[in-house]
Protein backbone atom coordinates (compact mmCIF):
# COMPACT_ATOMS: atom_id res chain seq x y z
CA UNK A 1 0.00 0.00 0.00
CA UNK A 2 1.65 3.47 -0.99
CA UNK A 3 2.09 5.92 1.91
CA UNK A 4 -0.60 8.61 2.77
CA UNK A 5 1.08 11.85 1.75
CA UNK A 6 -0.73 13.84 4.49
CA UNK A 7 0.57 11.72 7.34
CA UNK A 8 3.51 13.07 9.40
CA UNK A 9 7.04 11.16 8.91
CA UNK A 10 6.81 10.11 12.40
CA UNK A 11 4.26 8.20 11.71
CA UNK A 12 5.13 6.43 8.27
CA UNK A 13 4.96 2.99 7.96
CA UNK A 14 2.06 2.37 10.96
CA UNK A 15 -0.55 2.00 8.29
CA UNK A 16 -3.59 0.13 9.76
CA UNK A 17 -2.75 -2.21 12.55
CA UNK A 18 -2.87 -6.07 12.26
CA UNK A 19 -5.30 -6.55 14.29
CA UNK A 20 -7.46 -4.57 12.45
CA UNK A 21 -6.32 -6.10 9.21
CA UNK A 22 -6.47 -9.72 10.30
CA UNK A 23 -10.07 -9.49 11.45
CA UNK A 24 -11.58 -7.73 8.84
CA UNK A 25 -9.76 -10.85 6.47
CA UNK A 26 -11.32 -13.22 8.69
CA UNK A 27 -15.01 -11.22 8.30
CA UNK A 28 -15.13 -11.41 4.22
CA UNK A 29 -13.79 -15.05 4.33
CA UNK A 30 -15.79 -15.81 6.99
CA UNK A 31 -12.70 -17.75 8.90
CA UNK A 32 -12.61 -18.67 12.15
CA UNK A 33 -11.04 -15.43 13.72
CA UNK A 34 -7.76 -16.66 16.37
CA UNK A 35 -6.03 -13.31 14.76
CA UNK A 36 -7.09 -10.58 16.67
CA UNK A 37 -7.48 -11.10 21.19
CA UNK A 38 -10.65 -10.45 22.03
CA UNK A 39 -13.21 -13.09 23.63
CA UNK A 40 -15.88 -14.15 22.14
CA UNK A 41 -18.04 -14.69 25.55
CA UNK A 42 -18.69 -11.28 27.62
CA UNK A 43 -17.55 -10.47 30.80
CA UNK A 44 -19.20 -11.59 34.52
CA UNK A 45 -23.26 -11.12 34.29
CA UNK A 46 -22.98 -8.91 37.43
CA UNK A 47 -20.56 -6.54 36.11
CA UNK A 48 -22.37 -6.33 32.62
CA UNK A 49 -25.21 -5.48 35.47
CA UNK A 50 -23.48 -2.92 37.40
CA UNK A 51 -22.68 -0.92 34.12
CA UNK A 52 -26.53 -1.01 32.94
CA UNK A 53 -26.99 -0.11 36.59
CA UNK A 54 -24.57 2.94 36.57
CA UNK A 55 -26.12 4.23 33.44
CA UNK A 56 -29.65 4.22 34.56
CA UNK A 57 -28.39 5.57 37.99
CA UNK A 58 -27.19 9.07 35.80
CA UNK A 59 -23.32 8.19 35.99
CA UNK A 60 -23.10 9.61 32.09
CA UNK A 61 -21.60 12.67 32.88
CA UNK A 62 -17.37 13.56 32.35
CA UNK A 63 -15.98 11.83 35.60
CA UNK A 64 -12.81 13.12 37.49
CA UNK A 65 -9.83 13.82 35.34
CA UNK A 66 -8.17 11.18 37.82
CA UNK A 67 -10.76 8.76 37.86
CA UNK A 68 -13.83 8.06 40.51
CA UNK A 69 -13.00 7.78 43.68
CA UNK A 70 -14.53 4.52 43.73
CA UNK A 71 -12.61 3.06 40.94
CA UNK A 72 -9.36 4.13 42.42
CA UNK A 73 -9.70 2.71 45.78
CA UNK A 74 -11.06 -0.34 44.14
CA UNK A 75 -7.20 -0.14 42.31
CA UNK A 76 -5.30 0.26 45.18
CA UNK A 77 -7.13 -2.98 46.68
CA UNK A 78 -6.59 -5.13 43.75
CA UNK A 79 -2.83 -3.98 44.57
CA UNK A 80 -2.63 -4.73 47.79
CA UNK A 81 -4.76 -8.18 47.80
CA UNK A 82 -2.44 -9.36 45.19
CA UNK A 83 0.87 -7.96 45.86
CA UNK A 84 0.85 -5.99 49.17
CA UNK A 85 1.71 -2.98 47.30
CA UNK A 86 0.09 -0.03 48.96
CA UNK A 87 -0.96 3.20 47.43
CA UNK A 88 -2.47 6.38 47.71
CA UNK A 89 -5.81 6.19 45.97
CA UNK A 90 -5.96 9.66 45.85
CA UNK A 91 -2.51 10.52 44.50
CA UNK A 92 -0.90 6.96 43.05
CA UNK A 93 -3.61 5.83 40.86
CA UNK A 94 -4.37 7.37 37.36
CA UNK A 95 -7.64 5.92 35.61
CA UNK A 96 -7.26 5.66 31.56
CA UNK A 97 -8.51 4.95 28.58
CA UNK A 98 -7.40 0.99 28.30
CA UNK A 99 -3.92 0.90 28.75
CA UNK A 100 -3.28 1.84 25.07
CA UNK A 101 -4.07 5.57 26.39
CA UNK A 102 -2.01 4.82 29.61
CA UNK A 103 1.29 3.80 27.62
CA UNK A 104 0.80 6.74 25.12
CA UNK A 105 0.11 9.09 27.82
CA UNK A 106 3.17 7.48 30.18
CA UNK A 107 5.94 8.26 27.06
CA UNK A 108 4.29 11.41 25.63
CA UNK A 109 4.74 12.82 29.04
CA UNK A 110 7.98 10.84 30.18
CA UNK A 111 9.94 11.18 26.72
CA UNK A 112 12.34 14.32 25.38
CA UNK A 113 12.71 14.50 21.18
CA UNK A 114 15.45 11.64 20.85
CA UNK A 115 15.20 9.87 23.66
CA UNK A 116 15.46 6.10 23.49
CA UNK A 117 13.10 3.81 24.90
CA UNK A 118 14.15 0.27 25.30
CA UNK A 119 11.86 -2.42 24.18
CA UNK A 120 11.57 -6.40 24.04
CA UNK A 121 11.16 -7.55 20.59
CA UNK A 122 8.48 -9.26 19.34
CA UNK A 123 6.39 -5.98 20.79
CA UNK A 124 2.89 -5.16 21.39
CA UNK A 125 2.26 -3.28 18.18
CA UNK A 126 1.16 -0.26 20.16
CA UNK A 127 4.51 0.19 21.70
CA UNK A 128 6.18 1.22 18.25
CA UNK A 129 3.52 3.13 17.56
CA UNK A 130 3.66 5.42 21.23
CA UNK A 131 7.32 5.76 21.53
CA UNK A 132 7.10 7.58 17.72
CA UNK A 133 4.40 9.74 18.72
CA UNK A 134 6.66 10.95 21.67
CA UNK A 135 9.31 11.43 19.39
CA UNK A 136 11.55 8.82 20.87
CA UNK A 137 13.32 6.20 19.06
CA UNK A 138 13.10 2.48 20.48
CA UNK A 139 15.90 -0.12 21.31
CA UNK A 140 15.18 -3.87 20.67
CA UNK A 141 16.08 -6.88 22.88
CA UNK A 142 15.30 -9.60 21.30
CA UNK A 143 13.18 -12.57 22.85
CA UNK A 144 14.47 -15.42 21.37
CA UNK A 145 12.29 -18.59 20.96
CA UNK A 146 11.03 -21.39 21.95
CA UNK A 147 11.43 -19.68 25.56
CA UNK A 148 11.88 -16.49 24.55
CA UNK A 149 14.45 -15.93 27.12
CA UNK A 150 16.62 -12.89 26.66
CA UNK A 151 20.17 -12.25 26.82
CA UNK A 152 21.39 -10.18 29.99
CA UNK A 153 24.19 -9.02 27.83
CA UNK A 154 21.45 -7.57 24.95
CA UNK A 155 19.73 -6.14 27.60
CA UNK A 156 22.77 -4.56 28.95
CA UNK A 157 23.88 -3.48 25.51
CA UNK A 158 21.01 -1.81 24.48
CA UNK A 159 21.05 1.01 27.37
CA UNK A 160 22.40 3.86 26.45
CA UNK A 161 23.27 7.46 27.42
CA UNK A 162 19.81 8.29 25.91
CA UNK A 163 17.95 5.84 27.36
CA UNK A 164 14.98 7.23 28.91
CA UNK A 165 13.26 4.20 29.88
CA UNK A 166 12.51 0.39 29.46
CA UNK A 167 9.31 -0.67 28.56
CA UNK A 168 8.61 -4.19 30.09
CA UNK A 169 5.47 -6.41 29.37
CA UNK A 170 4.45 -9.28 30.94
CA UNK A 171 3.07 -11.64 30.56
CA UNK A 172 3.99 -11.07 27.51
CA UNK A 173 1.86 -10.41 23.76
CA UNK A 174 2.75 -12.12 21.13
CA UNK A 175 4.82 -15.10 22.79
CA UNK A 176 2.74 -16.01 26.04
CA UNK A 177 6.30 -15.26 27.96
CA UNK A 178 5.87 -14.78 31.82
CA UNK A 179 9.47 -12.85 32.91
CA UNK A 180 10.99 -14.88 35.76
CA UNK A 181 12.22 -13.40 39.12
CA UNK A 182 15.61 -13.38 37.88
CA UNK A 183 15.05 -11.49 34.43
CA UNK A 184 13.06 -8.89 36.89
CA UNK A 185 15.37 -8.59 39.12
CA UNK A 186 18.14 -8.07 36.50
CA UNK A 187 16.23 -5.47 34.79
CA UNK A 188 15.73 -3.88 37.96
CA UNK A 189 19.47 -3.67 38.61
CA UNK A 190 19.86 -2.25 35.52
CA UNK A 191 17.03 0.41 35.98
CA UNK A 192 18.07 1.42 39.09
CA UNK A 193 21.76 1.53 38.10
CA UNK A 194 21.71 3.53 35.36
CA UNK A 195 18.91 5.69 36.49
CA UNK A 196 15.88 4.62 33.88
CA UNK A 197 12.27 4.65 34.54
CA UNK A 198 10.28 0.97 33.96
CA UNK A 199 6.73 1.24 32.17
CA UNK A 200 5.55 -2.00 32.62
CA UNK A 201 2.16 -3.37 30.51
CA UNK A 202 0.38 -5.98 32.43
CA UNK A 203 -2.82 -6.17 31.06
CA UNK A 204 -2.99 -10.64 31.76
CA UNK A 205 -1.57 -10.20 35.37
CA UNK A 206 -4.58 -12.42 36.02
CA UNK A 207 -3.91 -14.77 32.83
CA UNK A 208 -0.61 -17.10 33.66
CA UNK A 209 -0.78 -20.72 33.41
CA UNK A 210 3.16 -21.34 34.34
CA UNK A 211 5.22 -19.20 37.20
CA UNK A 212 4.07 -16.33 38.68
CA UNK A 213 3.02 -12.76 37.60
CA UNK A 214 5.58 -10.36 39.25
CA UNK A 215 5.29 -6.37 39.40
CA UNK A 216 8.65 -4.88 38.67
CA UNK A 217 7.30 -2.24 41.34
CA UNK A 218 7.60 -5.10 44.12
CA UNK A 219 11.35 -4.87 43.52
CA UNK A 220 13.64 -2.96 46.14
CA UNK A 221 13.93 0.64 44.77
CA UNK A 222 11.40 -0.03 41.70
CA UNK A 223 8.25 1.42 43.29
CA UNK A 224 9.79 5.18 43.11
CA UNK A 225 10.61 4.36 39.45
CA UNK A 226 8.27 1.80 38.19
CA UNK A 227 5.25 3.19 35.84
CA UNK A 228 3.00 0.27 36.32
CA UNK A 229 -0.30 -0.62 33.60
CA UNK A 230 -2.82 -2.89 33.55
CA UNK A 231 -6.52 -2.76 32.63
CA UNK A 232 -10.10 -4.56 32.54
CA UNK A 233 -10.50 -5.30 29.31
CA UNK A 234 -8.53 -8.47 29.61
CA UNK A 235 -9.12 -9.71 33.37
CA UNK A 236 -13.55 -8.79 32.65
CA UNK A 237 -13.74 -9.91 29.21
CA UNK A 238 -14.80 -6.93 28.48
CA UNK A 239 -12.26 -5.79 25.71
CA UNK A 240 -14.53 -3.01 24.18
CA UNK A 241 -14.96 -0.94 27.70
CA UNK A 242 -11.10 0.49 27.39
CA UNK A 243 -10.95 0.93 31.11
CA UNK A 244 -7.17 1.25 32.23
CA UNK A 245 -5.24 2.23 35.40
CA UNK A 246 -1.70 3.30 36.02
CA UNK A 247 -0.26 3.07 39.25
CA UNK A 248 2.61 4.84 40.40
CA UNK A 249 3.85 7.61 42.59
CA UNK A 250 2.18 11.15 43.11
CA UNK A 251 5.02 12.77 41.03
CA UNK A 252 4.51 10.28 37.71
CA UNK A 253 1.01 10.53 38.18
CA UNK A 254 0.80 14.39 37.70
CA UNK A 255 2.94 14.11 34.93
CA UNK A 256 1.30 11.37 33.16
CA UNK A 257 -2.08 13.12 33.76
CA UNK A 258 -0.52 16.24 31.87
CA UNK A 259 -0.74 14.15 28.75
CA UNK A 260 -3.81 12.26 28.85
CA UNK A 261 -5.68 15.13 29.95
CA UNK A 262 -5.55 15.97 26.63
CA UNK A 263 -5.49 12.81 24.62
CA UNK A 264 -9.19 11.95 26.00
CA UNK A 265 -9.87 14.04 29.30
CA UNK A 266 -11.73 10.94 30.58
CA UNK A 267 -13.56 8.22 29.35
CA UNK A 268 -16.05 5.65 30.09
CA UNK A 269 -18.00 6.87 33.08
CA UNK A 270 -20.46 4.19 33.72
CA UNK A 271 -17.99 1.52 33.19
CA UNK A 272 -15.50 2.99 35.54
CA UNK A 273 -18.48 2.16 37.99
CA UNK A 274 -19.26 -1.53 36.59
CA UNK A 275 -15.25 -2.19 36.81
CA UNK A 276 -15.41 -1.27 41.21
CA UNK A 277 -17.25 -4.45 41.03
CA UNK A 278 -15.13 -6.62 38.79
CA UNK A 279 -11.95 -5.77 41.13
CA UNK A 280 -13.91 -6.89 44.53
CA UNK A 281 -15.11 -9.96 42.79
CA UNK A 282 -13.99 -13.04 44.78
CA UNK A 283 -10.13 -14.67 44.31
CA UNK A 284 -11.75 -18.06 42.55
CA UNK A 285 -13.09 -15.71 39.35
CA UNK A 286 -9.36 -14.24 38.77
CA UNK A 287 -8.26 -17.88 39.32
CA UNK A 288 -11.16 -19.54 37.42
CA UNK A 289 -10.50 -17.01 34.67
CA UNK A 290 -6.86 -18.59 34.23
CA UNK A 291 -8.22 -22.05 34.46
CA UNK A 292 -10.34 -21.78 31.63
CA UNK A 293 -8.25 -20.21 29.29
CA UNK A 294 -5.83 -22.55 29.53
CA UNK A 295 -8.34 -25.22 28.66
CA UNK A 296 -8.35 -23.47 26.08
CA UNK A 297 -4.70 -23.03 25.41
CA UNK A 298 -4.25 -26.63 25.75
CA UNK A 299 -6.57 -27.25 23.60
CA UNK A 300 -4.95 -25.56 20.46
CA UNK A 301 -1.90 -25.89 21.74
CA UNK A 302 -2.43 -29.82 21.17
CA UNK A 303 -4.22 -29.76 17.44
CA UNK A 304 -1.35 -27.16 16.21
CA UNK A 305 1.07 -30.11 17.24
CA UNK A 306 -1.22 -32.30 15.67
CA UNK A 307 -0.88 -30.72 12.37
CA UNK A 308 2.65 -30.59 12.59
CA UNK A 309 3.90 -27.48 14.23
CA UNK A 310 6.30 -26.67 16.84
CA UNK A 311 4.29 -25.01 19.15
CA UNK A 312 6.10 -23.08 21.60
CA UNK A 313 4.42 -23.59 25.04
CA UNK A 314 2.57 -20.20 26.55
CA UNK A 315 2.85 -19.29 29.99
CA UNK A 316 0.28 -16.65 29.91
CA UNK A 317 -1.96 -14.22 27.82
CA UNK A 318 -4.66 -14.87 24.99
CA UNK A 319 -1.98 -16.17 22.27
CA UNK A 320 0.41 -19.10 21.80
CA UNK A 321 2.80 -19.22 18.84
CA UNK A 322 3.87 -22.06 16.62
CA UNK A 323 6.92 -22.33 13.84
CA UNK A 324 4.83 -22.52 10.28
CA UNK A 325 8.20 -23.40 8.58
CA UNK A 326 6.91 -26.41 6.10
CA UNK A 327 3.84 -24.70 5.66
CA UNK A 328 5.06 -21.48 3.40
CA UNK A 329 7.88 -19.60 3.83
CA UNK A 330 7.48 -16.96 5.94
CA UNK A 331 4.37 -16.33 8.82
CA UNK A 332 3.04 -13.19 6.91
CA UNK A 333 2.49 -15.38 3.66
CA UNK A 334 0.88 -17.91 5.94
CA UNK A 335 -1.32 -15.79 7.48
CA UNK A 336 -2.24 -14.26 4.36
CA UNK A 337 -3.21 -17.65 2.84
CA UNK A 338 -4.40 -19.33 5.89
CA UNK A 339 -8.21 -18.07 5.60
CA UNK A 340 -8.13 -19.65 2.26
CA UNK A 341 -6.50 -22.70 2.65
CA UNK A 342 -8.18 -23.54 5.77
CA UNK A 343 -10.73 -20.57 7.01
CA UNK A 344 -8.34 -19.61 10.06
CA UNK A 345 -7.16 -16.37 10.84
CA UNK A 346 -3.93 -16.17 12.38
CA UNK A 347 -1.30 -13.19 13.02
CA UNK A 348 2.07 -13.07 11.80
CA UNK A 349 4.89 -12.40 14.49
CA UNK A 350 7.46 -10.75 12.30
CA UNK A 351 4.81 -7.11 12.22
CA UNK A 352 5.80 -7.17 16.18
CA UNK A 353 9.61 -7.19 15.33
CA UNK A 354 12.56 -4.40 13.96
CA UNK A 355 14.11 -7.42 13.16
CA UNK A 356 12.44 -9.59 10.82
CA UNK A 357 14.55 -12.86 11.15
CA UNK A 358 13.12 -12.76 14.34
CA UNK A 359 9.42 -13.75 13.69
CA UNK A 360 10.10 -15.30 10.57
CA UNK A 361 8.63 -18.43 11.03
CA UNK A 362 6.22 -17.70 13.41
CA UNK A 363 2.33 -17.38 13.78
CA UNK A 364 0.46 -16.14 16.81
CA UNK A 365 -2.82 -17.38 17.58
CA UNK A 366 -5.63 -16.54 20.03
CA UNK A 367 -7.16 -19.10 22.31
CA UNK A 368 -9.42 -16.62 23.92
CA UNK A 369 -12.40 -18.29 22.32
CA UNK A 370 -15.58 -20.55 22.94
CA UNK A 371 -14.47 -24.57 23.31
CA UNK A 372 -16.33 -25.06 20.15
CA UNK A 373 -14.95 -22.53 17.99
CA UNK A 374 -11.09 -23.97 19.14
CA UNK A 375 -12.50 -27.32 18.47
CA UNK A 376 -13.63 -25.78 14.94
CA UNK A 377 -10.51 -24.13 14.08
CA UNK A 378 -8.12 -27.32 14.69
CA UNK A 379 -10.94 -29.24 12.97
CA UNK A 380 -9.98 -26.65 9.93
CA UNK A 381 -6.30 -26.66 10.71
CA UNK A 382 -6.22 -30.43 9.66
CA UNK A 383 -7.37 -29.24 6.16
CA UNK A 384 -3.38 -27.67 5.87
CA UNK A 385 -2.17 -31.64 5.22
N1 LIG B 1 -0.99 -4.17 26.08
C1 LIG B 1 -1.02 -5.42 25.60
C2 LIG B 1 0.17 -6.30 25.78
C3 LIG B 1 -2.15 -5.87 24.92
O1 LIG B 1 -2.18 -7.12 24.44
C4 LIG B 1 -3.24 -5.00 24.75
C5 LIG B 1 -4.41 -5.45 23.93
N2 LIG B 1 -5.38 -5.83 24.65
C6 LIG B 1 -3.16 -3.72 25.29
C7 LIG B 1 -2.02 -3.33 25.93
C8 LIG B 1 -4.28 -2.75 25.15
O2 LIG B 1 -5.12 -2.80 26.23
P1 LIG B 1 -6.46 -1.91 26.27
O3 LIG B 1 -7.45 -2.62 25.41
O4 LIG B 1 -6.82 -1.88 27.70
O5 LIG B 1 -6.12 -0.58 25.73
N1 LIG C 1 -4.43 -6.75 22.18
C1 LIG C 1 -5.11 -7.35 21.08
C2 LIG C 1 -4.18 -8.35 20.40
O1 LIG C 1 -3.01 -8.39 20.65
C3 LIG C 1 -5.58 -6.40 20.03
C4 LIG C 1 -6.03 -5.06 20.44
C5 LIG C 1 -6.17 -4.20 19.22
O2 LIG C 1 -6.75 -4.60 18.22
N2 LIG C 1 -5.60 -3.04 19.28
O3 LIG C 1 -4.67 -9.08 19.60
Amino acid sequence: MSENPYLTSRMRGFGTTIFAQMSALAVATQAVNLGQGFPDTDGPPEILEAAIDAIRAGHNQYPPGIGIPELRQAVAEHQKRFYDITLNPDTEVLITAGATEAITAALLALCEFGDEVVVFEPYYDSYAAAIAMAGAHRRCVPLRPPDYSYAPEDLEAAISERTRLILVNSPHNPTGKVFSRSELSHIASLAVERNLLVVTDEVYEHIVFEGEHLPLATFPQMAERTVSISSAGKTFSVTGWKIGWITTTEELVRAIQTTKQFLTYVNGAPFQHAIVKGLRLGDSYFKELAQNLQMCKDELSAGLREVGMEVHESHGTYFVISDISGFADDGLEFCLGLPERCGVVAVPVQVFCDDLELGASLARFAFCKKPEVIAEAVKRLGRLN
